[in-house]
């Protein structure tokens, strides 16, 4: 995220929060509850150059969001608990899940000793190719060409251009370029080429990220044997669904589940939409989402959820505890709902 983008968005959240506007929004934007998404749980880590720390938060900032939910009077529930209040307009009590998208090893080791001693249901979104070892987690991939180097050449438009990475603003200035433009291109099949070719270049070893970071088979095994834990679906390939065929899609999202249940043994009712934004998933991936039955589908569009969205199940808002933005007073007017009916236009349901 650019420096300018973090800037408003804290800047938006402190107005928010230190006018007290949240606290007079609240009984009208704050809806019955909230999906919050995580991604690492770990220690925070020394190195100064971390583009993708928005993705990870400390054991202790989780630990002091579940006090404060608890204190708030949230009720904490699984995604199934979910899906019947929505269903059964069960709405006396405003509730909370708690979602942890990629399955990284952290998942077993920090939040899952956190989760149990609190005893609060979390749901752990699989991409079915990190345990097999097979996935590319083309972000990270990107990270180490960046951090590893002090000069970049690349291929764009078929013309050769560098970029400097000596310094740190070179490094983040550097990785914004990188990544804004790859998330520019229509087609998954051309971002996975460009890593692919920029890894190869730089020697960065993609496939290794998955036996360092993620969990295998056995540790998932361990994880889905809890009733606390709702194994979740998470495609195969990690691929943003809205960038492949349909008829990729689909498989993507049919194939994640059948290998989740051939492996662990638990159908998943839910699904994930990896990156989840508007460019990843959309109303096609919503529709077949809903055709293969799966309950609920979460995409990363921000927002607190409302009666409205029993009609819109595959297609559910959540709101990020980004790692930039670890102060609970952010958590607090994101879960007024304030912050995202600012962004939303106070639209409630955003399904198209
Ligand atoms: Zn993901």
């Amino acid at each position: 995220m650019t420096g300018l983008k973090k800037t408003i968005i804290r800047t938006g959240l402190e107005t928010l929060y230190f006018s007290g506007a949240h606290v007079m929004m609240r009984p009208f934007v704050s809806g019955l509850g909230a999906i919050l998404t995580l991604h690492h749980v770990r220690p925070a880590r020394p190195d100064r150059f971390q583009p993708n720390r928005l993705l990870e938060v400390t054991p202790d900032f989780l630990e002091s969001v579940l006090r404060y939910l608890r204190r708030a009077g949230f009720a904490l529930v699984s995604l199934d608990e979910m899906h019947q209040r929505l269903i059964e307009e069960d709405f006396r009590q405003r509730f909370v899940c708690i979602t942890i998208d990629d399955g990284y090893r952290d998942t077993l080791q920090c939040a899952y000793p956190i989760l149990k001693r609190e005893q609060v249901p979390f749901a752990v979104f699989i991409p079915t190719s990190f345990p097999d070892r097979l996935g590319e987690l083309w972000w990270l991939a990107l990270e180490a060409v960046v951090a590893r180097n002090e000069h970049i050449s690349i291929l764009v438009n078929g013309e050769e251009q560098s970029l400097e990475c000596r310094t740190l603003a070179d490094k983040v200035h550097a990785y914004d370029q990188l990544y804004g433009w790859i998330r520019s291109f229509a087609t998954e099949d051309e971002l996975r080429n460009v890593v692919r070719d920029l890894s190869a270049r730089y020697q960065v070893d993609i496939a290794a990220f998955c036996d360092d970071l993620c969990m295998n088979w056995e540790e998932l095994t361990e994880l889905a044997a809890d009733p606390l834990v709702t194994i979740g679906a998470h495609t195969v390939n990690h691929v943003m669904l809205a960038k492949v065929s349909e008829q990729v899609a689909r498989s993507e999202m049919a194939m994640s589940r059948a290998v989740i249940e051939a492996s662990l043994g638990v159908r998943p009712d839910h699904l994930s939409y990896p990156v989840g934004d508007k460019t990843s998933a959309g109303p096609r991936e919503f529709r077949i989402a809903a055709a293969l039955g799966f309950k609920t589908a979460v995409t990363t569009r921000p927002g607190v959820l409302f009666a409205s969205h029993r009609d819109h199940l595959t297609a559910l808002p959540r709101i990020s505890l980004n790692g930039e933005h670890q102060q609970l007073r952010y958590v607090r007017v994101l879960l007024s709902g304030a912050a995202t009916a600012v962004w939303n236009g106070f639209q409630q349901v955003d399904a198209a």
